[in-house]
């Protein structure tokens, strides 16, 4: 009767059993890790996603195909540097998880990824990102979609790295002022790079599913964001935007902060024939500041007492407002004001939301309201996670194509491994009141220590 190393019950058969106490630890014989490249393997083509990595190396002494699984399992497996990597590469049961051959081309050093991953064809590695989303699509996995069946897609932006002191020649740069120890103030120059991403935000499945990065100021197209020393996250979320919706064509929503309720951003949302639930923060702005002289005193349209969250939530509604003058069409406003039941002295908490096309027509206010706050698994589930839990904020190799090529082997990685758990093992984290996180990293602990084991190659089909 033992319940679990890692918070999740398994029946003999391998699937998670829901309920403590019931036998079977093992039950995948051998090895969690071994399980996992089986279900790339078969059920994504792993082997073949690895081998249509391309990069511009001339005559290079590691494919690249090998490169892209180091660095795939590098992510995965939480490896903190290429430094830390490195005796990896030398060893037999890491060269059995990345395919190579037992005895044949030296896998060579960190040096030998960081030139090949300077050189990396970024599209064919994002194409083995998309690939396992895109997979996933087809066997219906997100079949359900989130709040009003609608898949959606959350925009934000992202700063992973930030330095005083390494830079490369496509860093961003700004003026900061930062105080010295003395006390005067000294302006510096600080060095980032920037990304606007795009997550599919679900009640399980959040996939990494774009990314792109910002451009520096001085080649921003005219009209962009102005005042700041990159083009603004604005115009390459708009981007991105584009080519998200042109490579998962399903997405139907989508959903982004503050910065975001605007008539160009909303104008791009409706030309892609997409709706949107967009954070609205100020109350000057166009269309809240109407929505709220519409509503003036009126009480709430609807009163309900949320048992499970603890809260009771007043929402008010207001459809077709049109005084946003840059968005052609109307657009929904709902207001929600919260209050935590177990703390009714403190101040209710406030959302604003604005809403368009099919977010507009098919959710209930409440759903409106489950969408805008729901956002925060971007936050929580993608930029968290990945800066804490991955390597993300690590500069594996400073040079900006080289970053976008292992951040994208991370997010196959990334979304493979999310897959997994909730496909294969079925450990709901999040939907049992768990700690995702934590389950994930035990997970993570154990392949580490599978791998040390890892007697033959897990890509043997025989
Ligand atoms: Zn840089």
């Amino acid at each position: 009767m033992d319940v679990t190393r890692e918070g999740v019950a398994y029946r003999a058969d391998g699937q998670a059993a829901i309920g403590p106490g019931v036998p079977g630890l093992d039950a995948f014989g051998q090895g969690r890790l071994r399980a996992l490249v089986a279900y790339g393997r078969k059920v994504f083509d792993l082997r073949e996603g690895f081998e249509s990595v391309r990069d511009k190396r001339r005559e290079p002494k590691v494919v690249p195909a090998l490169v892209a699984a180091a660095v795939f399992f590098c992510g995965l497996l939480r490896t903190r540097s290429f430094n830390a990597l490195e005796p990896k590469l030398r060893e037999k049961p890491f060269r059995r998880l990345i395919g190579a051959p037992p005895d044949g081309e030296v896998m060579g050093s960190a040096d030998t990824l960081s030139r090949a991953l300077r050189r990396m064809d970024v599209a064919t590695v994002r194409r083995l990102s998309v690939g396992i989303v895109e997979k996933a699509e087809r066997n219906k996995v997100f079949r359900e979609g989130w709040h009003g069946a609608l898949h959606t897609v959350a925009i934000d932006g992202w700063e992973p790295i930030c330095s005083y002191n390494r830079h490369c020649d496509r860093c961003l740069v700004r003026h900061v002022r930062v105080e010295q120890r003395d006390g005067t103030i000294v302006e510096q120059e600080q060095y980032y790079h920037r990304y606007a991403v795009a997550m599919l935000i679900d009640e399980r499945f959040d996939m990494a599913l774009d990314i792109e990065p910002l451009l520096p100021h001085d080649l921003r197209p005219q009209g962009a964001a102005k005042n700041d020393e990159d083009e603004g996250e604005l115009t390459a979320a708009i981007r991105l935007l584009r080519r998200v919706k042109q490579t998962y064509s399903w997405l139907q929503v989508v959903v982004a902060d503050g910065l975001y309720p605007n008539g160009p951003f909303l104008t791009v949302v409706k030309q892609l024939r997409m709706g949107a639930v967009i954070i609205a923060r100020k109350d000057g702005d166009e269309p809240l500041k109407e929505a709220l002289s519409i509503w003036g005193k009126q009480p709430p349209h609807e009163v309900f007492d949320d048992k499970k969250g603890g809260e009771r939530v007043e929402l008010w509604d207001c459809r077709d407002v049109t005084t946003l003058s840059t968005y052609d069409g109307p657009i929904r406003v709902v207001r929600a004001v919260v209050t935590d039941q177990a703390q009714p002295n403190k101040p209710p908490h406030t959302w604003c939301m604005v809403a368009t096309g099919v977010a507009a027509a098919r959710l209930s206010s409440r759903q409106v309201l489950a969408v805008g706050r729901g956002r925060w698994h971007i936050e929580n589930t993608g930029f968290h996670q990945w800066v804490t839990r991955w390597y993300f904020e690590h500069v594996f190799v400073h040079d900006a194509h080289a970053i976008l090529a292992i951040f994208w082997l991370f997010f196959a990685g990334f979304n493979l491994l999310t897959l997994f758990l909730y496909r294969q093992l079925r450990s709901y984290g999040r939907d049992r009141g768990r700690d995702v996180t934590r389950t994930i990293s035990r997970l993570i602990d154990e392949m580490n220590d599978d791998l040390a084991r890892l007697d033959r190659s897990p890509w043997d089909t025989s």
